[in-house]
Protein backbone atom coordinates (compact mmCIF):
# COMPACT_ATOMS: atom_id res chain seq x y z
CA UNK A 1 0.00 0.00 0.00
CA UNK A 2 1.11 3.30 -1.15
CA UNK A 3 0.69 6.41 -0.07
CA UNK A 4 0.45 9.61 -2.28
CA UNK A 5 -0.89 12.14 -4.17
CA UNK A 6 -3.17 11.53 -6.93
CA UNK A 7 -2.66 13.76 -10.30
CA UNK A 8 -4.43 13.92 -13.10
CA UNK A 9 -3.58 13.70 -17.16
CA UNK A 10 -2.28 17.88 -16.32
CA UNK A 11 -0.91 17.09 -13.30
CA UNK A 12 -3.29 18.64 -11.16
CA UNK A 13 -3.33 17.04 -7.31
CA UNK A 14 -6.80 16.15 -7.24
CA UNK A 15 -6.31 14.06 -3.77
CA UNK A 16 -4.14 12.16 -0.91
CA UNK A 17 -4.97 9.16 -1.35
CA UNK A 18 -3.93 5.25 -0.95
CA UNK A 19 -2.96 3.04 -3.62
CA UNK A 20 -3.19 -0.83 -3.07
CA UNK A 21 -1.65 -3.26 -5.46
CA UNK A 22 -2.92 -6.73 -5.82
CA UNK A 23 -0.27 -9.00 -7.94
CA UNK A 24 -2.31 -11.67 -9.50
CA UNK A 25 -2.91 -14.26 -9.18
CA UNK A 26 -3.37 -13.58 -5.08
CA UNK A 27 -6.37 -10.44 -5.98
CA UNK A 28 -9.99 -11.19 -5.75
CA UNK A 29 -10.08 -11.63 -9.73
CA UNK A 30 -6.73 -13.18 -10.45
CA UNK A 31 -5.57 -10.79 -12.30
CA UNK A 32 -2.78 -7.91 -11.36
CA UNK A 33 -4.97 -5.11 -9.54
CA UNK A 34 -4.75 -1.38 -8.08
CA UNK A 35 -7.59 0.20 -5.92
CA UNK A 36 -7.44 3.52 -5.24
CA UNK A 37 -8.30 5.00 -1.64
CA UNK A 38 -9.76 8.23 -1.64
CA UNK A 39 -11.54 10.61 0.53
CA UNK A 40 -15.35 10.06 0.79
CA UNK A 41 -16.54 12.95 -1.18
CA UNK A 42 -18.11 12.37 -4.35
CA UNK A 43 -16.99 15.28 -6.13
CA UNK A 44 -13.25 13.85 -5.61
CA UNK A 45 -14.68 10.45 -6.73
CA UNK A 46 -15.89 12.03 -9.70
CA UNK A 47 -12.69 14.05 -10.79
CA UNK A 48 -10.91 10.92 -10.00
CA UNK A 49 -13.19 8.36 -12.20
CA UNK A 50 -13.07 11.12 -15.15
CA UNK A 51 -9.26 11.25 -15.02
CA UNK A 52 -9.10 7.30 -15.17
CA UNK A 53 -11.66 7.55 -17.98
CA UNK A 54 -9.59 9.90 -19.65
CA UNK A 55 -6.53 7.90 -20.08
CA UNK A 56 -8.41 4.60 -21.08
CA UNK A 57 -10.22 3.10 -18.28
CA UNK A 58 -13.65 1.61 -17.98
CA UNK A 59 -16.39 1.54 -15.59
CA UNK A 60 -16.23 -1.86 -14.62
CA UNK A 61 -19.66 -3.59 -15.62
CA UNK A 62 -22.14 -4.49 -13.02
CA UNK A 63 -20.81 -8.06 -11.32
CA UNK A 64 -17.69 -7.84 -13.78
CA UNK A 65 -15.50 -8.00 -10.87
CA UNK A 66 -17.22 -11.63 -9.96
CA UNK A 67 -17.74 -12.83 -13.09
CA UNK A 68 -14.11 -12.53 -13.85
CA UNK A 69 -13.21 -14.05 -10.55
CA UNK A 70 -15.40 -16.97 -11.53
CA UNK A 71 -14.21 -16.51 -15.23
CA UNK A 72 -10.68 -16.90 -14.12
CA UNK A 73 -11.77 -19.74 -11.47
CA UNK A 74 -10.99 -18.20 -8.40
CA UNK A 75 -14.22 -19.08 -7.15
CA UNK A 76 -17.07 -21.50 -8.52
CA UNK A 77 -20.71 -20.01 -9.38
CA UNK A 78 -22.62 -20.88 -6.43
CA UNK A 79 -19.89 -18.27 -4.49
CA UNK A 80 -20.10 -16.16 -6.93
CA UNK A 81 -23.87 -16.01 -6.16
CA UNK A 82 -23.20 -15.89 -2.51
CA UNK A 83 -21.25 -12.62 -2.98
CA UNK A 84 -24.30 -10.90 -4.00
CA UNK A 85 -26.08 -12.58 -1.14
CA UNK A 86 -23.23 -11.27 1.18
CA UNK A 87 -23.54 -7.95 0.24
CA UNK A 88 -27.89 -7.98 0.14
CA UNK A 89 -28.40 -10.12 3.27
CA UNK A 90 -30.60 -7.93 5.96
CA UNK A 91 -30.54 -10.47 8.81
CA UNK A 92 -28.17 -12.61 10.95
CA UNK A 93 -29.01 -16.04 9.52
CA UNK A 94 -29.03 -15.18 5.88
CA UNK A 95 -25.76 -13.16 6.49
CA UNK A 96 -24.58 -16.88 8.19
CA UNK A 97 -26.42 -18.69 5.09
CA UNK A 98 -24.43 -16.71 2.65
CA UNK A 99 -20.81 -16.91 4.21
CA UNK A 100 -21.15 -20.79 3.94
CA UNK A 101 -22.17 -20.92 0.69
CA UNK A 102 -19.29 -18.16 0.05
CA UNK A 103 -17.02 -20.21 1.77
CA UNK A 104 -18.30 -23.14 -0.35
CA UNK A 105 -20.84 -25.38 1.64
CA UNK A 106 -23.16 -25.59 -1.65
CA UNK A 107 -20.13 -26.65 -4.14
CA UNK A 108 -18.64 -29.03 -2.28
CA UNK A 109 -21.86 -30.31 -1.55
CA UNK A 110 -22.31 -30.24 -5.55
CA UNK A 111 -18.97 -31.90 -6.17
CA UNK A 112 -19.87 -34.92 -4.02
CA UNK A 113 -22.99 -35.54 -5.69
CA UNK A 114 -21.32 -35.33 -8.99
CA UNK A 115 -18.34 -37.30 -8.25
CA UNK A 116 -21.57 -40.16 -7.05
CA UNK A 117 -23.03 -39.59 -10.56
CA UNK A 118 -19.97 -40.02 -12.85
CA UNK A 119 -19.28 -43.48 -10.90
CA UNK A 120 -23.00 -44.40 -11.86
CA UNK A 121 -22.04 -43.10 -15.64
CA UNK A 122 -18.82 -44.66 -15.64
CA UNK A 123 -20.75 -48.16 -14.50
CA UNK A 124 -23.22 -47.64 -17.27
CA UNK A 125 -21.13 -46.40 -20.43
CA UNK A 126 -18.61 -49.54 -19.44
CA UNK A 127 -21.44 -51.26 -21.59
CA UNK A 128 -22.37 -49.31 -24.10
CA UNK A 129 -19.98 -51.22 -26.41
CA UNK A 130 -21.33 -54.83 -25.49
CA UNK A 131 -24.69 -54.28 -26.76
CA UNK A 132 -24.86 -57.48 -26.67
CA UNK A 133 -24.45 -57.81 -22.96
CA UNK A 134 -27.04 -57.30 -20.37
CA UNK A 135 -25.93 -55.48 -16.72
CA UNK A 136 -25.32 -57.65 -14.75
CA UNK A 137 -27.37 -58.40 -11.70
CA UNK A 138 -24.89 -56.65 -9.19
CA UNK A 139 -24.10 -53.49 -11.73
CA UNK A 140 -27.87 -53.03 -11.74
CA UNK A 141 -28.50 -52.64 -8.65
CA UNK A 142 -25.59 -50.65 -7.98
CA UNK A 143 -26.61 -48.33 -10.89
CA UNK A 144 -30.44 -48.46 -9.90
CA UNK A 145 -29.33 -47.40 -6.01
CA UNK A 146 -27.10 -44.98 -7.61
CA UNK A 147 -29.73 -42.72 -9.35
CA UNK A 148 -32.13 -42.87 -6.46
CA UNK A 149 -29.77 -41.40 -3.85
CA UNK A 150 -28.87 -38.89 -6.37
CA UNK A 151 -32.14 -38.23 -7.05
CA UNK A 152 -33.28 -38.15 -3.23
CA UNK A 153 -30.01 -35.81 -2.70
CA UNK A 154 -31.16 -33.50 -5.18
CA UNK A 155 -34.75 -33.51 -4.01
CA UNK A 156 -33.47 -32.77 -0.29
CA UNK A 157 -31.55 -29.96 -1.21
CA UNK A 158 -34.39 -28.56 -3.58
CA UNK A 159 -36.55 -28.94 -0.33
CA UNK A 160 -33.91 -26.05 1.02
CA UNK A 161 -35.82 -23.32 -1.71
CA UNK A 162 -38.19 -22.21 0.49
CA UNK A 163 -35.83 -21.16 3.66
CA UNK A 164 -33.39 -19.38 1.18
CA UNK A 165 -36.42 -17.34 -0.41
CA UNK A 166 -37.05 -16.96 3.45
CA UNK A 167 -33.72 -15.55 3.99
CA UNK A 168 -33.39 -13.58 1.06
CA UNK A 169 -36.43 -11.67 0.91
CA UNK A 170 -37.95 -11.86 4.40
CA UNK A 171 -40.50 -14.49 6.06
CA UNK A 172 -43.04 -13.23 4.35
CA UNK A 173 -46.22 -12.97 7.58
CA UNK A 174 -49.13 -11.47 6.92
CA UNK A 175 -51.56 -10.08 9.23
CA UNK A 176 -55.36 -10.80 9.14
CA UNK A 177 -58.35 -10.26 10.33
CA UNK A 178 -61.93 -8.55 10.88
CA UNK A 179 -61.86 -5.19 10.62
CA UNK A 180 -61.49 -2.97 13.93
CA UNK A 181 -59.79 -6.21 15.57
CA UNK A 182 -56.15 -3.81 16.20
CA UNK A 183 -53.97 -5.61 12.86
CA UNK A 184 -52.83 -1.80 12.51
CA UNK A 185 -52.19 -1.04 16.05
CA UNK A 186 -50.01 -4.75 16.16
CA UNK A 187 -48.41 -3.55 12.82
CA UNK A 188 -46.98 -0.27 14.79
CA UNK A 189 -46.39 -2.25 17.98
CA UNK A 190 -44.07 -4.63 16.21
CA UNK A 191 -42.52 -2.17 13.84
CA UNK A 192 -41.94 0.41 16.53
CA UNK A 193 -43.86 3.49 15.29
CA UNK A 194 -46.64 4.97 13.85
CA UNK A 195 -46.96 3.32 10.18
CA UNK A 196 -49.97 2.03 9.91
CA UNK A 197 -53.35 4.56 9.94
CA UNK A 198 -55.10 3.40 13.39
CA UNK A 199 -58.96 4.56 12.98
CA UNK A 200 -61.93 3.52 15.33
CA UNK A 201 -63.87 3.59 12.18
CA UNK A 202 -63.86 -0.28 10.72
CA UNK A 203 -61.77 -0.58 7.50
CA UNK A 204 -59.34 1.80 7.73
CA UNK A 205 -56.94 0.47 6.43
CA UNK A 206 -57.53 -0.88 2.42
CA UNK A 207 -54.24 -0.43 0.86
CA UNK A 208 -51.33 -2.88 2.01
CA UNK A 209 -48.23 -1.75 4.40
CA UNK A 210 -45.47 -3.64 4.26
CA UNK A 211 -42.69 -2.92 6.63
CA UNK A 212 -39.51 -5.25 6.95
CA UNK A 213 -38.29 -5.43 10.34
CA UNK A 214 -36.05 -7.99 12.46
CA UNK A 215 -36.96 -10.12 14.67
CA UNK A 216 -34.02 -11.60 16.53
CA UNK A 217 -31.79 -13.34 13.54
CA UNK A 218 -34.51 -13.00 11.02
CA UNK A 219 -35.94 -10.66 8.61
CA UNK A 220 -39.75 -10.48 8.89
CA UNK A 221 -41.93 -8.47 5.93
CA UNK A 222 -44.66 -7.85 7.53
CA UNK A 223 -48.08 -6.75 5.47
CA UNK A 224 -51.12 -5.54 6.64
CA UNK A 225 -54.30 -6.30 4.95
CA UNK A 226 -57.86 -4.67 4.95
CA UNK A 227 -60.11 -6.28 6.97
CA UNK A 228 -62.03 -9.08 6.22
CA UNK A 229 -65.18 -7.77 6.20
CA UNK A 230 -67.76 -10.59 6.67
CA UNK A 231 -70.37 -7.54 4.22
CA UNK A 232 -67.83 -5.50 2.66
CA UNK A 233 -68.84 -2.41 0.67
CA UNK A 234 -67.51 -2.87 -2.76
CA UNK A 235 -63.89 -1.35 -2.21
CA UNK A 236 -63.66 -3.72 0.82
CA UNK A 237 -64.43 -6.20 -1.34
CA UNK A 238 -61.75 -5.51 -3.71
CA UNK A 239 -59.19 -5.36 -0.67
CA UNK A 240 -60.61 -8.41 0.46
CA UNK A 241 -59.65 -10.35 -2.75
CA UNK A 242 -56.18 -8.55 -2.10
CA UNK A 243 -55.81 -10.09 0.86
CA UNK A 244 -56.92 -13.47 -0.07
CA UNK A 245 -54.02 -13.21 -3.00
CA UNK A 246 -51.45 -12.38 -0.23
CA UNK A 247 -52.32 -15.01 1.92
CA UNK A 248 -51.72 -17.53 -1.09
CA UNK A 249 -47.86 -16.64 -0.71
CA UNK A 250 -47.69 -16.12 2.93
CA UNK A 251 -45.16 -17.45 5.02
CA UNK A 252 -46.94 -16.83 8.24
CA UNK A 253 -50.43 -15.74 8.90
CA UNK A 254 -51.18 -13.59 12.04
CA UNK A 255 -55.00 -13.80 12.17
CA UNK A 256 -55.79 -11.28 14.58
CA UNK A 257 -59.29 -11.59 16.24
CA UNK A 258 -60.28 -8.79 19.27
CA UNK A 259 -60.40 -10.81 22.13
CA UNK A 260 -63.28 -9.12 24.11
CA UNK A 261 -65.90 -10.02 21.15
CA UNK A 262 -67.82 -13.31 21.56
CA UNK A 263 -67.55 -13.78 17.68
CA UNK A 264 -64.34 -12.71 17.38
CA UNK A 265 -62.28 -16.09 17.03
CA UNK A 266 -64.80 -17.08 14.23
CA UNK A 267 -63.39 -16.07 11.34
CA UNK A 268 -64.42 -16.89 7.32
CA UNK A 269 -63.55 -20.10 6.65
CA UNK A 270 -62.52 -19.44 3.21
CA UNK A 271 -60.31 -16.76 4.04
CA UNK A 272 -57.44 -18.69 5.25
CA UNK A 273 -57.29 -21.32 3.12
CA UNK A 274 -53.80 -21.47 1.88
CA UNK A 275 -50.73 -23.58 2.99
CA UNK A 276 -49.28 -21.04 4.98
CA UNK A 277 -49.35 -21.88 8.81
CA UNK A 278 -51.18 -19.31 11.19
CA UNK A 279 -50.40 -18.05 14.37
CA UNK A 280 -53.76 -16.88 16.43
CA UNK A 281 -53.36 -13.40 17.70
CA UNK A 282 -56.08 -13.21 20.38
CA UNK A 283 -55.73 -9.09 20.97
CA UNK A 284 -56.95 -6.42 23.18
CA UNK A 285 -56.28 -8.61 26.52
CA UNK A 286 -56.18 -5.48 28.23
CA UNK A 287 -60.00 -5.13 27.98
CA UNK A 288 -60.75 -8.49 30.09
CA UNK A 289 -61.30 -8.61 33.35
CA UNK A 290 -61.38 -11.56 35.31
CA UNK A 291 -58.39 -13.91 35.67
CA UNK A 292 -60.44 -16.77 34.20
CA UNK A 293 -61.26 -14.51 31.41
CA UNK A 294 -57.48 -13.55 30.81
CA UNK A 295 -56.75 -17.12 30.67
CA UNK A 296 -54.21 -17.11 33.35
CA UNK A 297 -52.57 -20.50 34.18
CA UNK A 298 -54.86 -22.02 30.99
CA UNK A 299 -53.13 -24.27 28.49
CA UNK A 300 -53.42 -22.92 25.16
CA UNK A 301 -51.95 -24.40 21.88
CA UNK A 302 -48.67 -23.20 20.60
CA UNK A 303 -50.14 -22.04 18.31
CA UNK A 304 -52.12 -19.22 20.01
CA UNK A 305 -50.48 -15.94 21.90
CA UNK A 306 -52.50 -13.48 23.36
CA UNK A 307 -51.76 -9.72 23.51
CA UNK A 308 -52.41 -6.29 23.81
CA UNK A 309 -51.45 -3.95 20.83
CA UNK A 310 -52.25 -1.15 23.25
CA UNK A 311 -49.79 -1.82 26.48
CA UNK A 312 -47.67 -4.34 24.65
CA UNK A 313 -48.80 -6.80 26.83
CA UNK A 314 -47.49 -10.33 25.40
CA UNK A 315 -45.92 -8.82 22.84
CA UNK A 316 -42.60 -10.69 23.58
CA UNK A 317 -44.39 -14.11 23.37
CA UNK A 318 -45.48 -13.29 19.81
CA UNK A 319 -42.27 -12.20 18.66
CA UNK A 320 -40.62 -15.64 20.17
CA UNK A 321 -43.72 -17.56 18.66
CA UNK A 322 -42.42 -15.96 14.88
CA UNK A 323 -38.68 -16.28 15.49
CA UNK A 324 -39.58 -20.17 16.25
CA UNK A 325 -41.58 -20.73 13.43
CA UNK A 326 -38.67 -18.82 11.27
CA UNK A 327 -36.27 -21.03 13.05
CA UNK A 328 -37.73 -23.57 11.89
CA UNK A 329 -37.98 -23.57 8.55
CA UNK A 330 -34.52 -24.07 8.50
CA UNK A 331 -33.58 -27.54 6.76
CA UNK A 332 -30.17 -28.67 7.83
CA UNK A 333 -28.39 -30.65 5.22
CA UNK A 334 -25.94 -32.83 6.67
CA UNK A 335 -23.61 -30.96 9.43
CA UNK A 336 -24.46 -27.91 7.23
CA UNK A 337 -27.53 -25.28 6.42
CA UNK A 338 -27.73 -24.87 2.93
CA UNK A 339 -30.21 -22.56 1.13
CA UNK A 340 -30.46 -22.55 -2.47
CA UNK A 341 -31.87 -19.86 -4.79
CA UNK A 342 -34.47 -20.26 -7.78
CA UNK A 343 -31.31 -21.10 -9.90
CA UNK A 344 -30.43 -23.98 -7.84
CA UNK A 345 -33.87 -25.60 -7.68
CA UNK A 346 -34.08 -25.02 -11.23
CA UNK A 347 -30.78 -27.35 -11.87
CA UNK A 348 -32.04 -29.78 -9.17
CA UNK A 349 -35.74 -30.41 -10.94
CA UNK A 350 -33.71 -30.83 -14.23
CA UNK A 351 -31.37 -33.91 -11.89
CA UNK A 352 -34.60 -35.49 -10.46
CA UNK A 353 -36.07 -34.91 -13.53
CA UNK A 354 -33.32 -37.39 -15.20
CA UNK A 355 -32.98 -39.34 -12.83
CA UNK A 356 -36.31 -40.35 -12.85
CA UNK A 357 -36.55 -41.03 -16.41
CA UNK A 358 -33.14 -43.23 -16.16
CA UNK A 359 -34.67 -45.20 -13.68
CA UNK A 360 -37.78 -45.85 -15.82
CA UNK A 361 -35.23 -46.74 -18.65
CA UNK A 362 -33.47 -49.35 -16.17
CA UNK A 363 -36.95 -51.01 -15.55
CA UNK A 364 -37.65 -51.02 -19.31
CA UNK A 365 -34.42 -52.39 -20.55
CA UNK A 366 -33.73 -49.83 -23.06
CA UNK A 367 -30.58 -49.70 -24.64
CA UNK A 368 -27.56 -48.56 -22.14
CA UNK A 369 -26.76 -45.23 -24.71
CA UNK A 370 -30.16 -43.92 -23.69
CA UNK A 371 -29.99 -44.61 -20.08
CA UNK A 372 -26.07 -43.07 -20.58
CA UNK A 373 -27.84 -39.74 -22.12
CA UNK A 374 -30.25 -39.39 -19.58
CA UNK A 375 -27.42 -40.04 -16.62
CA UNK A 376 -24.92 -37.44 -18.73
CA UNK A 377 -28.14 -34.65 -18.39
CA UNK A 378 -28.63 -34.99 -14.28
CA UNK A 379 -24.96 -34.75 -14.42
CA UNK A 380 -24.89 -31.54 -16.14
CA UNK A 381 -27.61 -30.30 -14.08
CA UNK A 382 -25.48 -30.81 -10.78
CA UNK A 383 -22.54 -29.18 -12.65
CA UNK A 384 -24.32 -26.26 -13.47
CA UNK A 385 -24.72 -25.17 -9.94
CA UNK A 386 -21.39 -24.27 -9.33
CA UNK A 387 -20.82 -23.19 -12.43
CA UNK A 388 -20.36 -25.82 -15.25
CA UNK A 389 -22.61 -23.40 -17.71
CA UNK A 390 -21.65 -23.03 -21.43
CA UNK A 391 -24.54 -20.60 -22.32
CA UNK A 392 -22.76 -17.10 -22.22
CA UNK A 393 -25.82 -14.92 -21.97
CA UNK A 394 -27.25 -16.93 -18.93
CA UNK A 395 -23.65 -16.14 -17.14
CA UNK A 396 -24.15 -12.43 -18.37
CA UNK A 397 -27.67 -12.35 -17.12
CA UNK A 398 -26.78 -13.81 -13.46
CA UNK A 399 -23.94 -11.23 -13.25
CA UNK A 400 -26.01 -8.43 -14.30
CA UNK A 401 -27.93 -8.71 -11.59
CA UNK A 402 -24.86 -7.84 -9.13
CA UNK A 403 -24.28 -3.85 -8.11
CA UNK A 404 -21.37 -2.09 -9.65
CA UNK A 405 -18.28 -2.47 -8.18
CA UNK A 406 -18.63 -6.45 -6.85
P1 LIG B 1 -57.63 -2.79 12.37
O1 LIG B 1 -58.86 -2.32 11.66
O2 LIG B 1 -57.72 -4.26 12.62
O3 LIG B 1 -56.36 -2.40 11.70
O4 LIG B 1 -57.66 -2.14 13.83
P2 LIG B 1 -56.91 -0.86 14.40
O5 LIG B 1 -55.50 -1.19 14.69
O6 LIG B 1 -57.20 0.31 13.54
O7 LIG B 1 -57.62 -0.75 15.81
C1 LIG B 1 -59.01 -0.57 15.93
C2 LIG B 1 -59.32 0.05 17.27
O8 LIG B 1 -58.99 -0.84 18.32
C3 LIG B 1 -58.52 1.33 17.53
O9 LIG B 1 -59.38 2.22 18.23
C4 LIG B 1 -57.41 0.87 18.45
O10 LIG B 1 -56.93 1.88 19.30
C5 LIG B 1 -58.09 -0.23 19.24
N1 LIG B 1 -57.16 -1.24 19.71
C6 LIG B 1 -56.28 -1.96 18.96
N2 LIG B 1 -55.59 -2.82 19.73
C7 LIG B 1 -56.03 -2.65 21.01
C8 LIG B 1 -55.73 -3.27 22.27
O11 LIG B 1 -54.87 -4.16 22.39
N3 LIG B 1 -56.41 -2.83 23.35
C9 LIG B 1 -57.33 -1.85 23.25
N4 LIG B 1 -57.94 -1.50 24.37
N5 LIG B 1 -57.66 -1.28 22.11
C10 LIG B 1 -57.02 -1.65 20.97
Amino acid sequence: MHRGEYRDGGGVVLDDVMFVVFRGPKSYTGEDTLEISCHGNPLIVRRILDDLIARGCRLAAPGEFTQRAFLGGRMDLSQAEAVMDVIHARSERALEAANRQLRGALGRRTAAAVDRLLGVVARVEAYIDFPEEDLPAEDQAMVEDGIRSIAADAAKLRATKHYGDVLRGGLRTVIVGKPNAGKSSLLNRLVGYERAIVSPEPGTTRDFIEEQIMIGPHSVRLIDTAGLNPSPTLLEGFGIEKTRERIEDADLVLLVVDATQADGYTVDGNVISGDAPTLLVKNKVDLLTGTNDRGAGEQRPGNEVRVSAKTGEGLSELVTAIAGFADRLQTDIGEETIAINARHAAALAEVERCAAAALEKLKTGEPMELLASDLRGALHAWEEISGKIDNERMLDQLFATFCIGK
